[in-house]
C-alpha cells in the first residue's frame, strides 16, 4: 500500500495529456486530489484498517480494499461500511469506487466469457490484477460513451465512433477509437478501465470492448473540467475549502492496447453483461456513499436548527426523521444486498440485484428532496452569506458578526462556519455536480427500473393474488 506522497509522485511522473482551461497540463494540483490521497491514508491508518484493507485473494497480501475482489458477503459489507466512513470524511464522493467496481465486474465476466467461448481474458485480467493490487493502483472507470443520437444503436449511428469501438486488430493488440463522457476523477487515476455502456447485438461486436490503459497512453486525451468549494481566508478555512473534484471527457484517439490489457474484444453478449454488472457493483457502492451524503446534509440541518433556535420545532424534527429514513433504508438495502449476495463461478461475490437497485432508486428519488429539507431548515442565508473577508474585515467585520448572531452561547464565528459549509454544499458549483451525480451516477434512473423488473418475480405475486382471490386456472 502506498503513502499519499508515493501516490502523488506517481501522478507527477505521468505525461501531460490533460486539456483544461486552455492549457495542456500534468496532474499536479488537480481538484479532487486530496480525496484520492485520503483513500491511501485511510488504508495506512490503524484506526480504519479493519475496513480499509483486505487480504488479496491472489497473493494473500494485505491490500487497499478499494483494490480488492470481493470474496464473501463480509467483504461486501466491509466495502459498504468503508465507503460510508470515507465519504463522510471527505464530505462527498470518495471517487475510488469506480475502478474497484469495474475490476469486480471484469473478474466475473472475463471468467464467464472464457468458459463459454474458450477465450483467454481471465488469465490476462488476473495478471493485470496482480499489478493493480501490488502497486496499489488508483483507477477510474470509463463506461459512459458519448452515445450521439440516443434513439439509435451503436451500429446505427451516423458516426460509428459515438460508442468506443475496435477499429483495428493487430497480432500484438487492438486499436480503439471513441470517447467516454463524465469520467470521474480520470486525471487522478493511473489506469483507465474502459468497459461497454449497454447491451450489444451480435452485429455490434466491434463495440464489445474492455481494457485497461495507463491514463497517459499515446492517443488518450483527457478534456477536463472541475469544481471547487470557495477558498477562504486561513482563519476561517474549513476542512475542504478550496478543494474540489473533476471529471473528464476521455477521448481515445486511435489508442493501441496490447492484448495483455484487453479483457473483451468482440464477444457482444458479454459486453452487455459487463455493462450491467459494473452498474450493479456501482449501485452497491452507492448504498455506502449515498447514506454518507445524507449524513452530511442531515448533520448540517440539525446543527443549523440548534444554532437558530428551531431544533425543538415539530416540523424540524419530522424533517430530520425524513433524512434518517432515507439514509438508513438505503444503507439497510445495501446490507441486505450483501447478505443475499451470491458467489459467481469466478469466486467473486455478487450483490443482490433487487436490493441494490431499490436502494439506488430510493436514494436518487430523494436526493433533491434532501436538499429541499436542508434549504427549508437553514433559511435563505446559505444563498446570501457575506464572504469570509467581510466577516473578518476591520471596517465591517464587527457589525457582520453582531448581526449574524442567533441563540445565546454560540459564537458568530461558529454560525458563520456552519452557514459557509451549508453554502458550499448547497449553493456552489460542487453542489450542482453532486446533485447530478446523485441522479445519474451509476446510470440514469430508468436503468434501475429495468434492472428491478428484469429480475423481480412479479409472476409469483400474481399467483399470490389468484390464491387469495380464490382464482383457480
Ligand atoms: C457527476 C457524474 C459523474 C459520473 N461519473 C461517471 C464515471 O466515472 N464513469 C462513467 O462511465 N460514467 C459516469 N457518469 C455517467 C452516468 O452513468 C451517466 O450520466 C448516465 O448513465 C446517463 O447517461 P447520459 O449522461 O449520457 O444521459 P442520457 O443517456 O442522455 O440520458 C438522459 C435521458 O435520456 C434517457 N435516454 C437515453 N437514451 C435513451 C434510450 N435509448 N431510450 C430511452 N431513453 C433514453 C435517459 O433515461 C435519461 O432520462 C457520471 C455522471 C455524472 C453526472
Amino acid at each position: 500500500m502506498r503513502t499519499r506522497e508515493e501516490y502523488l509522485e506517481s501522478l507527477k511522473s505521468m505525461k501531460p495529456n490533460i486539456y483544461m482551461e486552455g492549457e495542456v497540463r500534468g496532474r499536479e494540483g488537480m481538484p479532487g486530489s486530496e480525496i484520492m490521497e485520503m483513500t491511501c491514508e485511510l488504508a495506512l491508518n490503524p484506526e480504519y484498517q479493519h475496513l480499509t484493507t483486505a487480504t488479496s485473494s491472489i497473493t494473500g497480501e494485505t491490500i487497499n480494499r478499494f483494490n480488492h475482489i470481493h470474496q464473501s458477503p463480509e467483504d461486501l459489507l466491509k466495502k459498504q461500511e468503508m465507503t460510508r466512513v470515507a465519504t463522510r470524511m471527505v464530505g462527498g464522493c470518495i471517487a475510488r469506487c469506480m475502478g474497484c467496481d469495474a475490476m469486480n465486474a471484469l473478474s466475473v465476466i472475463t471468467y464467464q466469457c472464457d468458459q463459454a467461448k474458450g477465450t483467454e481474458y481471465h488469465a490476462r485480467w488476473l495478471e493485470f490484477l496482480e499489478h493493480w493490487q501490488k502497486d496499489d493502483v488508483v483507477g477510474c472507470c470509463a463506461q459512459s460513451d458519448v452515445k450521439g443520437d440516443r434513439g439509435r444503436r451503436p451500429g446505427d449511428q451516423t458516426d460509428p465512433d459515438m460508442y468506443l469501438r475496435i477499429v483495428e486488430r493487430r497480432p500484438d493488440g487492438i486499436v480503439v477509437r471513441g470517447a467516454k463522457a463524465h469520467n470521474s476523477f480520470a486525471p487522478l487515476a493511473e489506469e483507465i478501465i474502459a468497459i461497454p455502456t449497454r447491451f450489444l447485438r451480435p452485429n455490434e461486436s466491434d463495440w464489445a470492448v474492455a481494457f485497461a490503459v495507463p491514463g497517459d497512453s499515446p492517443g488518450v486525451k483527457l478534456v477536463v473540467r472541475g469544481a471547487r468549494y470557495r477558498d477562504r481566508i486561513p482563519e476561517l478555512a474549513s476542512l475542504h475549502s478550496g478543494k474540489g473534484e473533476c471529471e473528464s471527457f476521455t477521448i481515445f484517439d486511435d489508442v493501441f492496447v496490447p492484448w495483455e490489457r484487453v479483457f473483451l474484444a468482440g464477444e457482444a453478449e458479454f459486453g452487455g453483461q459487463l455493462a450491467l454488472l459494473f452498474s450493479l457493483y456501482h449501485r452497491h457502492s452507492y448504498t455506502g456513499c449515498k447514506p454518507a451524503v445524507t449524513d452530511v446534509l442531515m448533520g448540517a440541518a440539525a446543527l443549523v436548527a440548534e444554532y437558530s433556535g428551531t431544533a425543538r420545532e415539530d416540523h424540524v424534527r419530522s424533517k430530520l426523521a425524513e433524512f434518517i429514513s432515507v439514509a438508513e433504508l438505503v444503507y439497510g438495502c445495501g446490507i441486505a444486498a450483501a447478505v443475499k449476495s451470491s458467489r459467481a463461478p469466478s469466486g467473486t461475490q455478487v450483490p443482490d440485484v433487487v436490493f441494490c437497485n431499490v436502494a439506488r432508486k430510493h436514494a436518487g428519488k430523494n436526493l433533491y428532496h434532501e436538499y429541499d429539507l436542508l434549504a427549508d431548515i437553514a433559511g435563505g442565508l446559505p444563498a446570501t452569506l457575506p464572504y469570509d473577508t467581510e466577516f473578518a474585515s476591520p471596517e465591517v467585520g464587527e457589525l457582520v458578526q453582531k448581526y449574524l448572531k442567533r441563540v445565546d452561547g454560540v459564537s458568530a464565528e461558529n454560525i458563520f462556519r456552519c452557514y459557509a459549509w451549508i453554502s458550499d454544499m448547497t449553493c456552489s458549483s460542487m453542489a450542482g455536480v453532486m446533485q447530478y451525480a446523485g441522479v445519474h451516477g451509476g446510470g440514469s434512473p430508468i436503468m434501475e427500473d429495468i434492472a428491478i423488473l428484469g429480475t423481480y418475480n412479479i409472476e409469483e405475486k400474481k399467483q399470490l393474488a389468484k390464491f387469495l382471490a380464490g382464482i383457480k386456472d
